[in-house]
């Protein structure tokens, strides 16, 4: 097997210092035990602030992938089928089956099961939970969504869309803006070239938005509270524009707008609507037959390139879900 290690922790933006690439001998399955290989493994960007507060230094990078079962003493794993899994960056893994996921049944045979790491799996149902669940989005409302071109952003978007609401997204360049256009976002703008963000936001939505999905943090938050209508709902799902950072970030803190716009603000994880996970899969993965919802995939080849790839993801290289194929 070949895995990945944080030989030591991040400070600042990562390096490939922060990695090593090992071979380890794995054991036989014991009685009830699977052997699994990867297929698929998923770029998030949770692994940049999770690997503080979960992993110490010389352990094996976390993270979730889509495995094929090779060998197999455990009846509910057969061999051939597959599953995902938190198996971490490792291309084979010997485990009990505890924490694995079977793929659906009823998955489609001309639907690729990288999906399962995407649109059919976290991020699709972190979308449909931040917008449903958090923010109780309502027809005719109009929505507001940050790094809209990712695994997170493009599908809020398109469900924003199902639900008969008005979509503006931003993102960081002129690619993933006519990406967005294309995924039917009424109004889309690079933030990078923009100049004014609030001029952006404005022009986008002169009336202002009713829902923010909030994916970046930091002077885009700012520039977006200011620009709420009142009462308007805010659902905190992510902060990457901050990640990196060395040392916390101080202000402008918005409560004043806060105050005189009577808005509410939620911050959420996915996994606290986990009981709702089969049902909700089923629905995205109905819209996506029904071509409600479409998928992008940004894909690298080659397991030696998942350090590569999560840095790229970093740097807002992919346009949708990024991906190692091994
Ligand atoms: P994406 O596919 O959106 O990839 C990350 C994108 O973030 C990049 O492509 C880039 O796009 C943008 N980005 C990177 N650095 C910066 C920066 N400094 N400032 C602004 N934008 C930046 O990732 P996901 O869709 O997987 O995740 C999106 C957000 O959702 C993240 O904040 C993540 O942590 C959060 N999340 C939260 C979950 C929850 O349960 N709360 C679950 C899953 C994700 P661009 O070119 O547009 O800048």
């Amino acid at each position: 097997a070949k895995t990945w290690i944080l030989t030591k922790h991040f400070e600042g933006f990562p390096k490939d210092s922060n990695f090593e690439l090992k071979v380890e001998e794995l054991p036989k399955p014991k009685d009830g035990e699977v052997l699994l290989e990867a297929v698929f493994l998923s770029i998030d960007p949770y692994m940049r602030p999770f690997s503080r507060v979960r992993m110490k230094e010389g352990d094996v990078m976390i993270g979730t992938q889509v495995a094929k079962v090779i060998q197999s003493n455990n009846p509910a794993f057969p061999v051939g089928s597959h599953v995902v899994g938190r198996c971490g960056w490792r291309t084979h893994t010997v485990c009990d089956g505890t924490d694995l996921i079977p793929i659906m049944p009823e998955w489609p045979q001309d639907i690729s099961l990288s999906l399962a790491l995407g649109i059919i799996g976290m991020p699709g149902l972190t979308a449909l939970y931040g917008i449903e669940e958090v923010l109780g989005l309502k027809k005719g409302e109009t929505l507001l969504v940050n790094a809209a071109a990712g695994a997170v952003g493009s599908v809020v978007g398109q469900i924003a869309k199902i639900k008969g609401c008005k979509v503006v997204g931003s993102a960081g360049s002129d690619a993933k803006v006519a990406f967005l256009k294309e995924l039917g976002f009424d109004e889309a703008f690079n933030y990078k070239t923009v100049g004014s963000l609030e001029e952006a936001l404005k022009k986008a939505s002169p009336e202002g938005y009713d829902c923010f999905f909030e994916n970046v943090g930091g002077p885009f938050s700012s520039a977006a509270l200011q620009q709420m209508k009142n009462f308007g709902r805010i659902a905190v799902c992510g902060s990457i524009s901050v990640y990196n950072d060395t040392t916390p970030q101080t202000g402008p803190y918005p409560h004043l707008t806060m105050i005189f716009k009577q808005l509410k603000m939620e911050g959420f994880m996915q996994s606290r609507w986990e009981h709702k996970h089969p049902e909700s899969l089923k629905r995205l993965m109905g819209w996506l037959k029904e071509g409600k919802l479409h998928s992008r995939e940004h894909i690298t080849k080659g397991f030696e390139n998942m350090p590569a790839a999560f840095m790229g993801l970093l740097q807002g290289d992919n346009i949708g879900k990024a991906v190692v194929a091994v």
